[in-house]
């Protein structure tokens, strides 16, 4: 029997009413004859509650408790699901990550799967019972609860449909499927019929969360189809894939933000071998994700260096670098946190001129000011005023005509 596995996200199962219906949705594919695995996220804003708590008591908690924590959520939702699916005959088993054999890393809050012993949930499914496992979650080796980073129950699914060389893997969420921009800040946005991987990746490392970046990859590397399609309706969604056959579009596929963005500039720095890694070595060891790095030209051995970050962690940045800055005698180190990104993607835009002058003009008869501009090959991003990102993306959406199908 082919295996399915599904994944349902926290606005699909937020309330029992919810699960039923995805205890419902998941029983119609076990009676047309699959093995179903069942990844679940956590009940509507369960994650974002636990936090709230752990907060409470302190502003640095311990990586290992912190993350034992947030698993707890998984495990509501994916116990209850096993619930609902017995209570209409259909034999069903709940899993922890851990139970279901996810390893991962010993990176707290964002822990790698390293590989998963699939035995029990094979066993399982051989048992004749639907498998519904916990995402967002794994183990180390020394048996410490790890979570995969927030929407990290995506890359729960595909990891599993990979290591159980399953036939589809269905990521079902609160919208159609991947759309040309979010639909909840563009009306006339669409969904597509399809996307690759690349462009899905540039898309969800830009912002885009209806894909967790770290599934795209994986999804990716492993060459697994994925369909991101609505919990609530039967539309066919958006396959993500390797694109071999997809047509060849001359444009834009779609249009990503992220209005968490924060900018550090390190302004007069002494332009020698060594300062960037002085700078860049110490975030990383530190935890930080270091985005956009622009360094001017110098002038007399002198140069600025500006980079972002989340904007949640510019506070633990300034204070790495802020020491390090003094010690390489910058004149002055300046942040800014009221930032957003808007990125307009597209494999069609490869070596063909054109869209950043566009991207540029759109944003200029708007009068918003870039910041920051970065590209890759089918990506051009820009920088902007936190409270512009919204009009930003509408403006490019029209720009570059993406209403229209
Ligand atoms: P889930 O809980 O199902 O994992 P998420 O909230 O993580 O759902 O992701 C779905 C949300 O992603 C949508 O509700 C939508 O607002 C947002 N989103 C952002 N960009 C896009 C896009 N390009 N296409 C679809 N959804 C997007
Ligand atoms: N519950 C986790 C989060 O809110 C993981 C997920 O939903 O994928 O980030
Ligand atoms: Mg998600």
């Amino acid at each position: 029997m082919p295996i399915i596995v599904q994944k349902y996200g926290g606005s699909s199962v937020a309330d029992i009413e919810k699960i039923k219906n995805v205890a419902r949705r998941v029983a119609k594919s076990r009676d047309a004859g699959n093995q179903m695995v069942v990844v679940v996220s956590a009940m509507g804003d369960t994650t974002d509650d636990l936090i709230a708590l752990a907060k409470k008591i302190t502003a640095h908690p311990s990586g290992r408790e912190y993350d034992l924590l947030l698993s707890t959520g998984e495990l509501v939702s994916c116990t209850l699901l096993a619930m609902a699916l017995d209570s209409i005959g259909y034999r069903a088993v709940s899993l922890s990550g851990a139970q279901a054999g996810i390893k991962t890393d010993t990176e707290y809050n964002r822990a790698h799967i390293l590989g998963i012993d699939p035995k029990r949930v094979v066993n399982e499914l051989n048992a004749g019972n639907i498998v519904v496992v916990a995402g967002f979650q794994g183990i180390t080796q020394d048996q410490d609860v790890t979570t995969l980073g927030r929407g990290g129950s995506d890359t729960t699914a595909i990891a599993l449909a990979i290591s159980l060389k399953a036939k589809e893997c269905h990521i079902y969420t609160d919208v159609d499927g991947v759309f040309t921009a979010d639909p909840r800040l563009v009306a006339e946005a669409h969904s597509l019929s399809e996307i690759n991987y690349e462009e899905m990746l540039e898309m969800a490392n830009c912002g885009a969360r209806v894909m967790h970046p770290r599934a795209v990859e994986l999804g990716q590397m492993y060459n697994m189809p994925i369909l991101v399609a609505c919990t609530f309706n039967e539309k066919p969604g958006t396959l993500i894939h390797g694109g071999k056959d997809m047509e060849v579009k001359n444009k834009v596929t779609g249009i990503a933000h992220d209005m968490d963005v924060a900018k550090i500039m390190i302004v007069g720095v002494p332009d020698r071998p060594g300062i960037a890694s002085a700078i860049f070595e110490p975030l990383a060891t530190a935890g930080i994700s270091v985005d956009t790095i622009v360094q001017n030209a110098s002038i007399e051995n002198i140069t600025d260096l500006t980079f972002t970050v989340a904007a949640g962690d510019l506070d633990k940045a300034m204070k790495v670098v802020m020491p390090i800055a003094e010690s390489i005698k910058a004149r002055d180190c300046i942040s800014n946190s009221r930032l957003g990104k808007i990125s307009i993607i597209g494999a069609g835009m490869q070596n063909t001129p054109g869209y950043a002058a566009r991207m540029f003009t759109t944003l200029s008869e708007k009068n918003i000011n870039i910041h920051l501009i970065t590209t890759s090959e089918i990506r051009i991003t820009c920088i902007v005023d936190d409270d512009r990102v919204s009009e930003a993306v509408r403006a490019l959406h029209r720009a570059f005509e993406l209403e229209k199908p």
